[in-house]
């Protein structure tokens, strides 16, 4: 009611969808989309008899077909509507699957929220239990466009311990509060690095999210390092809770999962 009465749209769900999270990040590069594909993959590993689908809704800058090793074409169904990709038992979305990869997308403000439109509604998602979104980094159309559209059960925020991305992601956090959306938790990224001689953990930074934690008064649900099975899972198209179901990489996100 108090949406309607600021004068937006009324949410409409997505059919066959139960819930939406959102993954959010105050900057760009602090680790949201790898965050976004092994919270989704280690939501389906966690229970298998769950329906996880990922939407990736950064138009500009999509990392999903990537991340996931998925660069067909999506069919369409009797309905006209696009069947997801899927990998991993994950029915993925993208403006990447519908782009040529070297295209750049020149697109002003409405049609992103058009081609956002799309990629949420004139698809065959259901059935889908959790419905993943890697949204663009900042707090920006696409986030108050999902926000209005469709019932958001919840977000993450992920970031990287500097200063300058937790100040932002503070920001952001004040963003979802004020539209009444619940933040499940903050992922802390990239906060420390494993000696590979020693196994110590070095800490990359003197700040942390706990800080921000206290601040906002949300969980840190997970610290993930700094790791090179991340990083290699992310740039191969197989996430470390794929190839690695059990390290304490994959562990870690599913930690996160558990609290979702
Ligand atoms: P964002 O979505 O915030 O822009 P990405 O998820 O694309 O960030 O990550 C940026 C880069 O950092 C990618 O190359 C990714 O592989 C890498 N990365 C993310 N998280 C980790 C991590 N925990 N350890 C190592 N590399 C990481």
């Amino acid at each position: 009611a108090e949406m309607m009465a600021k004068g937006l749209p009324k949410k409409k769900a997505i059919v066959g969808v139960k819930h939406i999270l959102l993954v959010a990040s105050g900057k760009g590069g602090v680790g949201k989309s790898t965050t976004a594909v092994n919270v989704a993959a280690a939501l389906k590993a966690e229970d298998d008899s769950k329906e996880v689908g990922l939407l990736d809704a950064d138009v500009y800058g999509p990392s999903v077909p990537l991340m996931m090793n998925l660069d067909d074409s999506p069919l369409l169904d009797d309905n006209n509507l696009m069947i997801p990709l899927q990998n991993y038992g994950i029915k993925c979305m993208s403006m990447g699957f519908l782009v040529n990869k070297d295209s750049p997308v020149i697109w002003r403000g409405l049609m992103v929220m058009q081609a956002l439109d799309r990629l949420l509604r004139q698809v065959a998602w259901g059935p889908v239990d959790y419905l993943v979104v890697d949204t663009p980094p900042g707090t920006g159309d696409t986030h108050l466009s999902l926000i209005q559209n469709v019932p958001v059960s919840g977000v993450l925020l992920v970031t990287t311990p500097q200063t300058a991305a937790l100040q932002v992601t503070q920001r952001g956090a004040n963003m979802f509060k004020k539209l009444d959306i619940p933040i499940i938790g903050i992922i802390q990224n990239m906060s420390s690095v494993e000696c590979p001689n020693c196994q110590n953990h070095v800490k990359l930074q003197s700040h942390s999210a706990k800080t921000l934690m206290h601040e906002i008064d949300v969980p840190v649900l997970g610290d993930i390092p700094l790791d090179n099975a991340i990083s290699e899972g992310a740039d191969t198209g197989t996430p470390v809770i794929i190839s690695s179901p059990d390290s304490p990489q994959a562990m870690a996100y599913k930690t996160v999962a558990k609290e979702v």
